[in-house]
């Protein structure tokens, strides 16, 4: 694609926009290179300190001990909260979106705040202190962002874990992280499903002697059982303390939370984030990347079981006093129209989700968008997994109405925010491409064979990060050697991410997908996101996910999952369509040698696929799958390896 074909920002976001054209992006970037320092104790104003820091960023990646704002005292919920109450005291925080379709509550900042210090009181009554870990297994409820808060309030180090995870994975993450206490829900609901949080509870700390409490809101009128001397019930609890409670003071460099990552690659890893750097990061970012201000309506919809929900639902958002909304539902709840109606009884003006909702949504077709009024949307997001272009075309014509700036944001639970992006009213965008980097961060391509820099444009392999940024992880909790190993040891020097990714002739970053993905096939190195892409246009095909598998002739070979839209009969004119599109998308050598149609692939509980289990079939290993803890739905993997083995 030559710059004539970029799409270009959009004129109403261009005039709203904090930065005036590409030369100041331009010119802000470099800035933040040269002069990081400056750059960021600049961007550290931005919070409230009770002492402002002395320096931004110390350390290095070779000895791995990056710090940012040493000597600087904060308290991140004051930052949240405290500090707007004068100005938007009676702005709304937060806007639940309840699972039942059309109801909604909002929340200003007072009553969060006045929530969170009662609830800071009985944390520190049940004997919560600064640096204790807290266990938040809750669903989409405004409980699950006043815990959040309360133990920033204290100090104390919070370890949210999705309500999607069953006993087992929940089990796994209390005893890693050593939480006393578990703040849970009697149920959840989600798109209209009971989900039992406390029995799931119960049976994940049976055997576990530390947990001391256990405190229980009840999301519904069920009656669950409760342990005497255990087991509290919130509501009840909550009325017994007062509505302010004081914060601690914390410095830059004490923990925020734990998070365990997705797990699409292996075992979820606990990666821990800071205070000082990751507020700054998280305000800093969603104020420019999302153009915020102060009449938005911002809607993102992710989970905060995700760092996507704890950057960009309650942290980022909370700091610059946003009014942020928090979706209890799914996509397709009661039907695939939910989020337009959202959107549309909201008047969201930002809206942030995920590719693999888009390709799901996009299945129902356009009427079912179109039905909604989404006139008040100026910017659309999206984070998480490549995002095909035709999906991408998808968001930007049919949801956006041509209207809108798209920012595909790419970024890691290690890098606690957004790395690359563009920026909406200023860099013109790529259907699949994150575009350029954010402020202050310098991303590096490198041979994977060796580590060598590949300098210019038109080159591709291993994405890494040449220095820290205020936002990134400084460990994995209890295990640094492991932090150390994955993220520092590959490329000496640098920050490894995983993934793989091309910069082509204008400089814009693609990334192809996880570099262990990467198809080496008869010597040609293929991103699995570029094959899937391709893929992606044929006119019959939902979803794509592909793999290598050992070949004798080729060394690997390509083997592709695909989900029709209707499901047929495997034909050999359809698989041959198939292959001709990728042929005529990349290349005859890119053509998969197996097509494999199904109607359903291993994702993780956050939606992404898990390749290294395709992988696993498409190689005939059955066994040995690796930690499936994380997988959404079992049963699709034995499904699978049925399919597999009737293949020729
Ligand atoms: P694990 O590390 O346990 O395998 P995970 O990598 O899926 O799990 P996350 O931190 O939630 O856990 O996801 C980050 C990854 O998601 C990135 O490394 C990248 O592969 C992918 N990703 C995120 N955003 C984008 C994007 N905009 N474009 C392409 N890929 C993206
Ligand atoms: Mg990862």
């Amino acid at each position: 694609m030559t710059p004539e074909n970029m799409y270009p920002v959009k004129s109403a976001v261009k005039t709203k926009s904090y930065l005036k054209g590409m030369e100041a992006y331009q010119e802000m970037y470099e800035r933040s290179i040269k002069d990081p320092e400056g750059f960021w104790l600049e961007a550290a104003k931005n919070l409230d300190w009770f002492k402002f820091p002395e320096k931004a960023g110390q350390g290095d990646f070779k000895r791995v001990n990056h710090s940012w704002f040493m000597g600087g005292k904060l308290n991140v919920t004051y930052n949240c909260l405290d500090r707007h109450l004068a100005k938007r005291g009676n702005k709304s925080a937060l806007i639940w979106a309840k699972d039942e379709p059309g109801q909604y509550q909002n929340i200003t900042y007072q009553e969060v705040y006045e929530n969170v210090c009662r609830l800071t009181n009985l944390l520190e009554a049940q004997g919560v202190k600064k640096g204790d870990r807290v266990c938040i297994y809750l669903p989409m409820i405004p409980e699950l962002v006043y815990s959040v808060l309360a133990c920033a309030r204290l100090g104390a180090v919070h370890s949210v874990v999705f309500g999607g995870f069953s006993a087992d994975s929940l089990k796994g993450r209390i005893i890693d992280a050593e939480c006393k206490i578990v703040i849970t829900a009697n149920e959840g609901l989600r798109g209209g499903k009971k989900v039992p949080l406390k029995n799931i509870t119960d049976d994940a700390i049976k055997d576990i002697d530390f947990v001391k409490t256990v405190l229980v809101v009840n999301r519904t009128s069920a009656q669950v059982n409760m342990v005497e001397g255990r087991d509290y019930n919130y509501e009840e609890e909550i009325k017994k303390y007062r509505p302010v409670a004081p914060c601690a003071t914390v410095d830059a460099e004490d923990p925020l939370f734990i998070l365990y990552t997705s797990g699409s690659t292996g075992k979820p890893k606990g990666v821990m984030h800071t205070s000082g750097g990751y507020l700054t990061y998280a305000a800093f970012t969603h104020r420019y990347i999302f153009d915020y201000h102060e009449d938005d309506v911002y809607f993102c919809t992710a989970d905060v079981g995700w760092v996507t929900g704890h950057s960009y639902v309650v942290y980022g958002p909370l700091a610059n006093g946003a009014t942020s909304v928090l979706f209890e539902s799914i996509p397709s709840y009661p039907d695939a129209g939910r989020y337009w109606q959202v959107i549309q009884d909201l008047k969201a003006t930002i809206f942030y989700t995920a590719p693999t909702a888009l390709r799901s949504l996009a299945q129902s077709g356009d009427e079912i968008v179109k039905k909604y009024d989404r006139s008040s949307l100026r910017i659309l997001g999206t984070v998480g997994e490549p995002i095909n272009p035709e999906i991408w075309k998808w968001y930007h014509d049919v949801v956006g109405e041509s209207r809108c700036d798209i920012v595909d944001t790419w970024w890691q639970t290690e890098t606690g925010g957004i790395l690359i992006t563009p920026i909406p009213g200023v860099t013109p965008t790529k259907p699949g491409s994150a575009t350029l980097p954010f402020f202050g961060v310098q991303p590096l391509i490198v041979k994977p064979e060796n580590g060598e820099e590949v300098k210019g444009n038109g080159v591709e392999g291993a994405l890494c990060i040449k220095s820290s940024w205020p936002g990134q992880a400084r460990t994995i909790y209890k295990d640094h050697a492991r932090f150390v190993e994955t993220y520092f040891t590959q490329y000496p020097g640098l920050y490894f991410t995983g993934d793989g990714c091309r910069r082509d002739e204008d400089g814009y970053y693609w990334i192809t997908g996880r570099i262990d993905d990467v198809l080496n096939v008869s010597g040609h190195r293929l991103g699995t996101a570029e094959v899937e892409s391709a893929l992606m246009e044929h006119p019959e095909i939902a979803e794509a996910a592909v793999v290598g598998y050992p070949h004798d002739i080729k060394g690997v070979g390509i083997h592709a999952y695909v989900i029709l839209y209707e499901h047929k009969e495997s034909t050999k004119e359809l698989v041959e369509s198939i292959k001709d599109v990728v042929r005529e998308k990349i290349g005859r050598f890119a053509a998969p040698d197996i097509i494999h149609i199904t109607k359903g692939l291993p994702k993780t509980r956050s939606g992404k696929v898990m390749r290294r289990i395709l992988r696993k079939i498409a190689s005939h290993e059955y066994g040995g799958l690796g930690d499936t803890s994380t997988l959404s739905e079992p049963g699709v993997v034995d499904n699978l390896v049925e399919e597999h083995k009737k293949l020729k």
